[in-house]
C-alpha cells in the first residue's frame, strides 16, 4: 500500500514539474515586458542606468541584444563577432543580466541570425542567401543568411549554445526569421536561389525555384523556418530549460508574438483594436501560450526615432491589459530617446500595471462567444472579420477568437460566428447542438443550405421584410448590399430579400424598375440538434467599410434571435471596449475608452459617467481599480448590476 502511494506520489510530482517545464514564468507572472533594439553602439552603454530606468517604470522583463548581427559580449566561437563599439574587457549583456536580476528584471535575449558581416560571407559564401542572379543580399554591410543554409542550421546553434552555456537568461528572442523577400527599406530582393534551397525545392517539388513566390513556395519556406524554429527550441531547452522561447512563428515556441504598428504605406483607416485582435486571438487560438504583442513607438523603419501619438501607445498598452497579454512596449537604442512622448506614455500604464498586478496574471477569457479567424484570408483581406470583431466589440458582447478547431470538445460556447472561414468540423459541432452564425458569401466547407450560385457583385439591397423580426431596423426598410451575394434555395419574403440591381440615373429613373424578390438575405438550418443561421452576403465588410447602422442594427437583432443569453448588458458608448476575463474564482471587466480616436488621431479620451453594467451570475462584491472604489451591487433574477461612475482612459472591476 505505501509503496502504491509512494509510486502515486512519485507520478504526481512527476506530473507537476512537467506541467511547471510547459507553464513557465511568461503564463505564471505578470509579464511587463520592454523591448530594446539595440543598436552596436549601445554595446557601450551604461547598463546601471538602464537597469535603473526599466526598475523607474517598474518594467519586469526586458528583452536586450545578445548576438547575431553583432555580439554584445566577448564572443569566442568563429564567425560572431561582439560588437565593434564593445569596450575591451567590457561584457555588456553579462553587466545587464546582472544589474537586472538584482532588481528582479527578467531578461530576453535577442539574436538576429539573418545577416552577418562581410568575413562571413567572404569565409563561407554557400551559407548565404542567393538572387535569381545568383548575387547576395546586402543592406548596409551586412549579408543576408540562408534559412536552408549551414549558417542557420550549424553555425547559428554554435553561437546560440555559447551564449546559453555562458548567461542564466529567462529567455531567448530571434528576429527575422525566414529569408525575408524585401529588405528593410522596401526593395524586393526575390527568392532565394542557394544550392541548397534548390536541391531541397527540387526534392520537394520536382521543379526549380519559382520566380515569384506561389502556395508550393511559401510552404516550402514556412516548413524550412519550422527545421530551424524546431531545432533552436530543443537547444534551449537542453540548455535552459527555464528559459521562454519566443519568435514569429507559432510552432514550438512559448509566446505567440506579434506587433501593433503603423506603416506609412498601409491602407487607412487605421485598425484601432490591432492590439485587442493580435491578443485575443493569440490567447485563444493558443491558450497555452502567452501573447506578446510589441507596441511599436515608432512611425515606420525610415523614422524609427519618431513616435506615434502617445495615447495611441496607451490605447494598445490598455488592450493588451484587457485581454489577457503581456504588458510590452518598444524602443529602438536604449530608453535615453530622441523623442521621449511614447515612453513618458507607457511608464504610468506599467507602474499602474505593477501597483496591480495581481489581476494582470493568469487571466483567461470568459467570453462565451466565439469569433473564428482564418490567417490566410485575413492576409489578404481583413475587412469581413474585422467588420465582425468591431460590430462585437461596440456591441459589448464579449467574444473570443481562434484561427483554429483546437477548442472543440474543450471549451463550451453559446455561439460560434464564422466570416472568413467554416471548416467541415464545425458540422458536428453544430450536429451536437451548437449555433453557428455565418456571415459571408462563401459557403462553409460543409452543406448548411442548397447554394444555387454566387454573384461577384451585386450593388442592390436587401429588403427588411418583417421589422417585428429586426426591431434595430424599424427605420429602414432597406439595406445597403454592396459585393458578392450568394443564392440560397428558401424563402425571404418574412424574413430578409434581395432586391436585385435596378435602375440608378438620372434621378428621373431611380430604382423606379426596383423589383423585389423572395431570395433570402438570411437563412436558418438545423442540422442535427443545432443550427446554422447563414447571411450570404459581406456584412462584415460592409461595416467595417461604412459603418452603416443598419448593418449593425441587423446584427444586433441577429445575434439576438440566436437566443444566446448576453453575458453583459450595459449602456455604455460603442466607443467603449468592454472585455470579461476570469482569474480563478474572478471575474474582470475591463473598460477601455477608445473616445479619443479619430481617423489618424489619438487624442486624451472623452471621461464618461455612470456606466451602468450587468452581468450574469450572482456575486457579492465588485471594486474599481483605476478609481479606486467599491461599488453597489443590485440583484436583479441571476444577474448582478453595477455603475461604474467615471471612466477616464480605462478602468477595472475586480467581481467576486
Ligand atoms: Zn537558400
Amino acid at each position: 500500500m505505501r509503496a502504491v502511494l509512494g509510486l502515486l506520489k512519485r507520478m504526481t510530482l512527476a506530473t507537476v514539474s512537467l506541467l511547471s517545464a510547459q507553464d513557465g514564468w511568461w503564463m505564471n507572472e505578470p509579464v511587463r515586458w520592454v523591448q530594446t533594439n539595440l543598436r552596436e553602439v549601445d554595446a557601450a552603454m551604461d547598463t546601471t542606468r538602464l537597469a535603473n530606468q526599466l526598475a523607474g517604470m517598474r518594467a519586469n522583463v526586458v528583452l536586450m541584444g545578445m548576438g547575431g548581427i553583432c555580439a554584445y559580449y566577448p564572443t569566442k566561437v568563429d564567425f560572431h563577432y561582439p560588437s565593434p563599439h564593445l569596450p575591451p574587457g567590457k561584457d555588456m549583456f553579462g553587466d545587464i543580466l546582472r544589474e537586472a536580476h538584482a532588481r528582479k528584471i527578467r531578461v530576453v535575449g535577442r539574436y538576429d541570425f539573418s545577416k552577418t558581416p562581410k568575413p562571413v560571407y567572404d569565409a563561407h559564401p554557400e551559407w548565404f542567401f542567393r538572387k535569381a542572379d545568383g548575387s547576395p543580399v546586402v543592406y548596409n554591410g551586412l549579408y543576408s543568411t540562408c534559412i536552408n543554409g549551414p549558417y542557420y542550421r550549424v553555425q547559428a546553434m554554435k553561437i546560440l549554445a555559447e551564449g546559453l552555456s555562458r548567461y542564466d537568461v529567462d529567455g531567448l528572442f530571434f528576429n527575422m526569421f525566414g529569408n525575408q523577400s524585401n529588405d528593410y527599406s522596401g526593395n524586393y530582393v526575390g527568392l532565394c536561389h542557394c544550392d541548397n534551397c534548390r536541391s531541397k525545392y527540387r526534392g520537394r517539388h520536382g521543379r526549380d525555384i519559382p520566380e515569384k513566390a506561389d502556395d508550393d513556395y511559401r510552404a516550402f519556406l514556412l516548413s524550412s523556418s519550422r527545421e530551424v524554429s524546431e531545432a533552436i527550441g530543443k537547444l534551449i531547452r537542453e540548455k535552459r530549460p527555464q528559459a521562454g522561447y519566443f519568435n514569429y512563428m507559432q510552432d514550438y515556441t512559448d509566446g505567440i508574438m506579434s506587433e501593433s504598428n503603423t506603416a506609412v504605406r498601409r491602407a487607412l483607416p487605421l485598425w484601432p483594436l490591432t492590439a485587442s485582435d493580435h491578443v485575443n486571438r493569440a490567447r485563444n487560438s493558443e491558450p497555452g501560450k502567452m501573447a506578446i504583442d510589441l507596441n511599436m513607438q515608432f512611425v515606420d523603419f525610415w523614422w524609427r526615432f519618431a513616435t506615434v501619438p502617445r495615447h495611441e501607445i496607451a490605447t494598445r498598452a490598455w488592450q493588451h491589459l484587457a485581454n489577457g497579454g503581456a504588458l510590452t512596449f518598444e524602443v529602438n537604442g536604449t530608453l535615453d530617446l530622441q523623442d521621449r512622448q511614447a515612453l513618458e506614455a507607457a511608464k504610468p500604464i506599467f507602474r499602474f500595471a505593477a501597483d496591480n498586478e495581481r489581476y494582470y496574471v493568469r487571466q483567461q477569457s470568459a467570453a462565451r462567444v466565439l469569433l473564428l479567424g482564418n490567417p490566410a484570408q485575413r492576409a489578404s483581406d481583413p475587412t469581413s472579420y474585422r467588420g465582425v470583431f468591431r460590430l462585437l466589440t461596440e456591441d459589448h458582447v464579449p467574444f473570443a477568437v481562434s484561427d483554429n478547431m483546437k477548442w472543440l470538445g474543450n471549451r463550451e460556447f453559446d455561439l460560434v460566428i464564422a466570416t472568413d472561414w467554416a471548416p467541415a468540423q464545425l458540422r458536428q459541432y453544430v450536429e451536437n447542438g451548437g449555433r453557428v452564425l455565418l456571415i459571408n458569401p462563401r459557403p462553409p466547407e460543409f452543406p448548411a443550405a442548397k447554394v444555387i450560385r454566387t454573384d461577384a457583385d451585386v450593388k442592390g439591397y436587401i429588403r427588411v421584410r418583417s421589422h417585428a423580426m429586426f426591431p434595430s431596423l424599424t427605420g429602414a426598410d432597406l439595406l445597403m448590399l454592396n459585393g458578392p451575394f450568394t443564392q440560397l434555395e428558401g424563402d425571404g419574403s418574412q424574413s430578409l430579400s434581395l432586391v436585385p440591381p435596378s435602375m440608378i440615373g438620372p434621378p428621373e429613373k431611380i430604382h423606379i424598375d426596383m423589383k423585389d424578390t423572395s431570395i433570402p438575405g438570411i437563412v436558418t438550418t438545423q442540422i442535427g440538434k443545432g443550427a446554422i443561421t447563414w447571411i450570404p452576403w459581406d456584412l462584415g465588410a460592409l461595416y467595417y467599410r461604412h459603418s452603416l447602422p443598419s448593418h449593425a442594427g441587423l446584427f444586433h437583432d441577429v445575434f439576438h434571435r440566436l437566443g444566446s443569453p448576453r453575458q453583459l448588458k450595459t449602456d455604455a458608448h460603442p466607443l467603449v471596449q468592454i472585455t470579461l476575463m476570469r482569474q480563478g474564482r474572478r471575474k474582470l471587466v475591463h473598460l477601455v475608452n477608445h473616445s479619443g480616436h479619430s481617423q489618424t488621431g489619438y487624442f486624451p479620451p472623452v471621461a464618461m459617467h455612470n456606466i451602468g453594467i450587468e452581468l450574469a451570475g450572482d456575486f457579492t462584491r465588485a471594486r474599481s481599480v483605476r478609481t479606486p472604489g467599491e461599488l453597489k451591487l443590485t440583484k436583479r433574477g441571476g444577474s448582478t448590476a453595477f455603475t461604474v461612475r467615471t471612466l477616464s482612459d480605462y478602468e477595472l472591476i475586480v467581481i467576486e
